[in-house]
């Protein structure tokens, strides 16, 4: 991937009181303002972070053009460790730099960064998402990404020749706040669910519930119909496909491909793959909804369901053009942003249209 060359622009942030440093990163605004989390993350040098801000940032704009979102794609990074160098007057600061980029990003939190965090940034900038409800945002995406995910595997089982989740076995990779939700849509649903965590904590309400666990590094082993990814990354890859036994991959976790080519392979061996940025989509669909008028949940829940149809759309057009899901979803996201160009978003049309 060529990662400069297709950015529309990239800002580094230094507040020497705060000890702020961070990267901004705007990759495409054809669609509308750019919209991605700040990350927070100690990264091994500054080229370390303003790789993985570039790659970040041009995600979120294929991530929001397949979810059917006027948002574009971007991203920061603030270079440190979350745990010990985090200070609530970094995050006023970057408000500021965010400010000065005049609506053309709107942030979020991301790994590393918490609501909490995003306050601090809403001290200098209106231009935050996902602020707590009672400050008039979304709140925690969580658990529309797990409802999004639990309306995308139905794309997906359809997909494979599975109809509904009666009786579909499903193995779920990691217990945490998309996961736990996710198995919860499952069981109620009628599901055969097995969970596995590394914190047995984290598994115990499941099993309650009716679960069953197994040993975390069996998790994409079982013989199940549904490997569902919600841990980790590089999840498939020329190490773990051949121990695969499942028809379908469909599960929140980002970046579950190890590279495009594992992707292919998935493909012919008629494994169905549910590519991670579409089924996990219902965050950045639950923030959209806060964006112009006053979030109402139940409205959000009904637009994160149409995470199905994206999913069908895409996997229509892997059939048609014979390729994996994985390419298909690339190919949809850049034909949306190419039939928009002629009409793109600008800071000035939206200022005129009010
Ligand atoms: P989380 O940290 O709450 O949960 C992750 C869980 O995975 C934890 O319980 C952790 O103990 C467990 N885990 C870690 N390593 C494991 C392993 N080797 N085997 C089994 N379990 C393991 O994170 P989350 O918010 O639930 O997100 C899960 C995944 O979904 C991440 O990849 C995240 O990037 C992605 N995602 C989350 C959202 C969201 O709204 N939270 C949105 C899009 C994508």
């Amino acid at each position: 991937m060529q990662l400069f060359g297709e950015h529309e622009q990239v800002v580094v942030c230094h507040d020497r009181d705060s000890g702020l440093r961070a990267i901004i990163a705007i990759h495409d605004t054809t669609l509308g303002p750019s919209l991605g989390g700040i990350r927070m993350w100690t990264y091994a040098s500054d080229e370390a972070a303003l790789t993985d801000v570039l790659r970040l940032s041009r995600g979120m704009t294929y991530k929001n053009a397949v979810a059917g979102l006027d948002l574009g794609g971007g991203k920061t990074v603030v270079i440190g460790d979350p745990r010990h160098d985090k200070r609530p007057e970094m995050f006023a600061a970057l408000g500021g730099f965010i400010d000065t980029l005049g609506g053309r990003y709107l942030a979020a939190e991301d790994v590393g960064t918490s609501t909490a965090d995003a306050v601090e940034v809403a001290t200098r900038t209106r231009f935050v998402t996902g602020l707590p409800l009672e400050r008039g945002g979304s709140g925690d995406p969580s658990p529309m990404t797990a409802w999004g995910v639990f309306c995308g595997m139905r794309a997906a089982l359809a997909e494979a020749g599975l109809d509904g989740f009666g009786d579909v076995s499903v193995s779920v990779q990691g217990a945490g706040h998309v996961g736990a939700a996710l198995a919860r849509h499952l069981l109620a649903a009628g599901a055969r669910v097995t969970v596995s965590d590394i914190y047995a904590d984290r598994i115990a309400p499941l099993v309650e519930l009716g679960a069953d666990t197994c040993d975390p590094v069996e998790a994409h082993s079982l013989p199940v119909d549904v490997y569902a990814p919600c841990a980790l990354g590089a999840v498939i890859s020329p190490t773990t496909i051949d121990q695969l036994r499942c028809r379908v991959v469909a599960g929140a976790a980002n970046n579950q491909l190890l590279d495009a080519e594992i992707g292919d392979e998935l493909h012919r061996r008629g494994v169905v793959y549910a590519p991670d940025y579409v089924i996990n989509a219902g965050g950045v669909i639950n923030i959209a909804e806060e964006l112009g008028r006053p979030y109402d949940a139940e409205r959000a829940r009904a637009s994160v369901e149409r995470i199905e149809q994206n999913l069908q759309n895409v996997f229509a057009t892997a059939r048609a053009e014979g390729i994996g899901p994985h390419r298909a979803a690339d190919r949809v996201a850049e034909q949306r942003i190419a039939a928009a160009r002629p009409t793109r978003w600008t800071v000035e049309a939206a200022r005129r249209s009010g």
